[in-house]
């Protein structure tokens, strides 16, 4: 069955960003007739906010959208918390490493600096892994551990190119080894995003994955835990991300940004949608609208693939100062 799901981290308030992503991927399963998730993705609890993750979903009911299965509502697939899920990927950990694709590494942030000259990887992780701990010999291994290291884990590139069709942005290609080895547990025990969300949307059966375009270059890595793991690799869309007026990445030096911002300037939820629908290519102009009368016409084709430049009036419109 179609299916796909909203997966924020309660680390920061949804802003007009998430609020594209969870409108679209919303409409997507709608437009389809599937099954919507929303799921929380707090695995990295010193980061993340309870208070957060309330106000998350508070903001997407007040938007209009709703969940089949996740937080208040339940469902089959459960928990919709990242951080009630660790048994599943220490499940994951142990298939890994049976299977050969995982080594431990001792190598501390500092010395990663200390070796990370260009090229850069992945723009979130920084520095790609230079491969240093994945070719120890026991011995060696054996030393750093007396050393009293705790190691996190990796996940060792196959020598493969990985290529997919994405739903928004098109054919994608990237070559053998890419990003470099990455991390699915951290010497302090969180387990890496890459691994937990795979195991998440594996499990949930998630057909369809859209999410902001920032996650773009997780994907090949997601698809070879996949294929490690024997799972089924879902169909993935990579959303445009929003630009400010003057072109840098929205933030909050461009006014309210965030759902909780706005709805405080008194903005209906129907002006978020419609400023939303038409910055996506869903409807000519930007009028309120609900989310769910934009179901019947949804078509992803339109949404376009580059970072969508907000005007200035719209940002003055959703921060209530219109005919001011
Ligand atoms: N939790 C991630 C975020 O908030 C999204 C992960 C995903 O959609 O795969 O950016």
């Amino acid at each position: 069955m179609f299916c796909g799901r909203f997966a924020p981290t309660p680390s920061g308030a949804l802003h007009l960003g998430n609020a594209l992503t969870a409108l679209l991927s919303w409409l997507h399963v709608r437009r389809a007739g599937g099954r919507y998730i929303l799921r929380i993705e707090d695995i990295d609890r010193a980061r993340s906010r309870a208070e957060l993750a309330e106000q998350a979903c508070a903001d997407l009911r007040w938007l209009g959208l709703d969940w089949d299965e996740g937080p208040g509502v339940g469902g089959s697939h459960g928990p919709y918390y990242q951080s009630e899920r660790c048994a599943l990927y220490e499940e994951a950990l142990v298939r890994l490493q049976a299977a050969g694709h995982l080594y431990p590494c001792y190598c501390s942030r500092a010395q990663l600096m200390a070796v990370a000259s260009a090229p850069h990887g992945l723009a979130a992780e920084g520095p790609v892994y230079p491969g240093t701990c994945r070719h120890l010999s026991p011995e060696q291994r054996q030393a750093r551990e007396a050393g009293g290291k705790t190691p996190s884990l990796r996940f060792a590139l196959p020598d493969e190119p990985i290529a997919f069709d994405d739903l928004v942005a098109g054919p994608q290609h990237f070559p053998p080894g890419a990003g470099g080895d990455f991390i699915v547990r951290r010497a302090d025990g969180v387990i890496g995003y890459q691994l937990a969300v795979v195991v998440d949307d594996a499990l949930m059966g998630v057909t369809h994955v859209l999410r902001g375009g920032d996650l773009l270059d997780s994907t090949p890595r997601q698809i070879l835990l996949y294929r490690a793991l024997g799972w089924p690799v879902p169909r993935f869309g990579h959303l445009p991300l929003l630009l400010g007026p003057d072109g840098t990445r929205l933030a909050k030096r461009h006014g309210a940004v965030t759902l909780a911002g706005i709805r405080a300037a008194g903005t209906r939820p129907e002006e978020v949608v419609g400023h939303l629908a038409h910055l996506a290519g869903l409807i000519d102009r930007p009028e309120p609208v609900r989310p769910q009368e934009l179901v019947p016409d949804f078509d992803l084709a339109r949404v376009p693939r580059d970072p969508i430049r907000v005007p200035a009036e719209a940002l003055a419109a959703l921060n209530g100062r219109t005919g001011s």
